[in-house]
């Protein structure tokens, strides 16, 4: 029941491909994003699942050419919103692979290899990094859990996490990831300093030195190591050499920017990043994988068992074959899908010279924009190319700025989003998909210019 026969799987499976093969090599040229109206796409998918089935080709059939084609395509050449999810084509033959094995990850006696890999993995991303040799981490769902993980673990293990003063630092440019990783935590406002940041979007160090001088029971610090609306990276040295001193822990939201390591310009930006206690990471964002795959590493890796590990009866067959790298001991999750073959299969297919250069081409694309923007004096330019994040304006009020959001989605050939800086509206470009051209980021800003013009 509920099964095919090897003929079937086959012939189904080749149509799947085909239709995928069909969807990459026409992406570029199809609307980034376009959704029919909710009512529509409602009568359509809304409804309860039949009791009886139907012909699978019939299935595959509205799916690959009504349903996906509903969705928005963040992985388009000329997306640039957000933060893009540039995946990879091995990454999505992995995930296929993983979910057809239907592997186990969390367990050494259900992953076996799937298990090694992972832990291969997260130690080597650790060393790229700079952190030393007994870092290690977990791979999660996304930057969300992975903060959310990291500080759990500060939390339960810091000396001052328990204590119903204990304060929490970051910025203003922190994602809302973390504040609610904290609210969930019991976290009250109380203890969170939210403080303000400069002109760039970085945390303001004097700021961060008077709030922890002035508390009763300073915790933790979280750095952003690439922010979400404007690339900004913290000064992490100085950060680091502050929680050293009063003994706070050092957790980085690098979700967005921590990937970046591998390339030269990335781990010049990093700097300091090796000091932390715990770092969010998010390959599926700069490191091409498919959704989803986030990782946590702590600087301790033990420190994820101290605080996560129950053993109880019925698992007691596992630990007696090896009590060390069972992944569920590390975090949240028991039953686990093997995120780390993804990213195993494309860096052993491309190499990890081309992914430094995949990323390497990010920094490019924000820098290029950034040169064709300053061509024309109506564009003011709110921060410069930092970390693939490039903000700018149109000269005009806040609701033009939005305008030209609302009108290159319209118009299908690109994606931009809109974000604050310094309390205006700007618009914001994130080119980190490396299959962007110069002549694609060139037309985007003069297609915005003309929507610009016809105001
Ligand atoms: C994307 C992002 C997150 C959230 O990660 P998800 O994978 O969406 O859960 C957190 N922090 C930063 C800086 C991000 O860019």
């Amino acid at each position: 029941m509920l099964n095919w026969a090897p003929d079937e799987l086959r012939r189904h499976g080749y149509a799947a491909v085909d239709a995928l093969v069909e969807h990459c090599a026409r992406m570029r040229d199809e609307p980034i994003r376009n959704i029919e109206p909710l009512d529509q796409l409602e009568a359509a998918f809304g409804q309860p699942p039949p009791e009886e089935g139907r012909p699978f080709e019939e299935v595959l059939g509205e799916t690959t050419t009504r349903l996906l084609p509903n969705t928005m395509h963040v992985n388009h050449p000329r997306f640039f919103g957000f933060v893009p999810g540039p995946s990879n084509p091995t990454g999505a033959i992995a995930e296929m692979l993983a979910s057809g094995f239907n592997v186990f990850a969390g367990t050494w006696m259900g992953g076996g290899a799937a298990t090694v890999v992972e832990r291969a993995l997260l130690r080597w991303l650790a060393s790229e990094i700079g952190l030393p040799d007994q870092a290690g981490g977990v791979m999660v769902s996304g930057g969300s859990h992975a903060n959310l993980t990291a500080l759990i673990v500060a939390r339960e293990t810091h000396p001052v996490g328990r204590n119903a003063e204990a304060t929490v630092y970051f910025s203003d440019q922190t994602h809302s990831a973390s504040e609610r990783a904290l609210r969930v935590l019991g976290f009250r406002p109380e203890q969170l300093r939210k403080l303000p940041s400069d002109s760039l979007g970085r945390i303001d160090l004097a700021s961060l030195q008077g709030a922890i001088g002035c508390d009763a029971a300073p915790f933790c610090v979280i750095v952003n190591a690439g922010t979400t609306s404007t690339g900004a990276v913290d000064d992490l040295p100085a950060i680091a050499g502050l929680c050293r001193e009063r003994g706070l822990w050092l957790h980085a939201d690098a979700a967005f920017g921590g990937a970046a390591v591998l390339s030269s310009r990335g781990k010049l930006a990093l700097r300091g990043l090796e000091e932390c206690d715990s770092v969010a990471l998010d390959p599926h964002k700069w490191l091409f994988q498919p959704f989803d795959i986030g990782c946590v590493l702590l600087r301790e890796e033990h420190l994820l068992a101290d605080v996560f590990r129950i053993i109880p009866a019925y698992m007691n067959d596992v630990y007696r074959l090896n009590s060390e790298i069972n992944f569920c001991d590390r975090g949240l999750e028991l039953t686990r899908p093997f995120r780390a073959l993804k990213l195993w299969m494309s860096l052993q297919h491309f190499g990890v010279a081309a992914f430094r250069a995949a990323i390497e081409r990010g920094f490019q694309l924000a820098e290029l924009a950034e040169s064709r923007l300053r061509r024309n004096p109506a564009w003011q330019i709110l921060t410069p190319a930092q970390m693939g994040v490039v903000t700018f304006r149109w000269h005009g009020d806040e609701a033009l700025q939005k305008r030209l959001v609302d009108g290159m989605m319209a118009s299908g050939y690109a994606l931009l989003t809109s974000t604050i800086v310094s309390g205006r509206t700007a618009l914001r470009l994130c080119p980190i998909n490396p299959r962007t051209t110069d002549e694609e980021m060139n037309e985007t800003i003069a297609r915005l210019e003309s929507l610009a013009l016809q105001e």
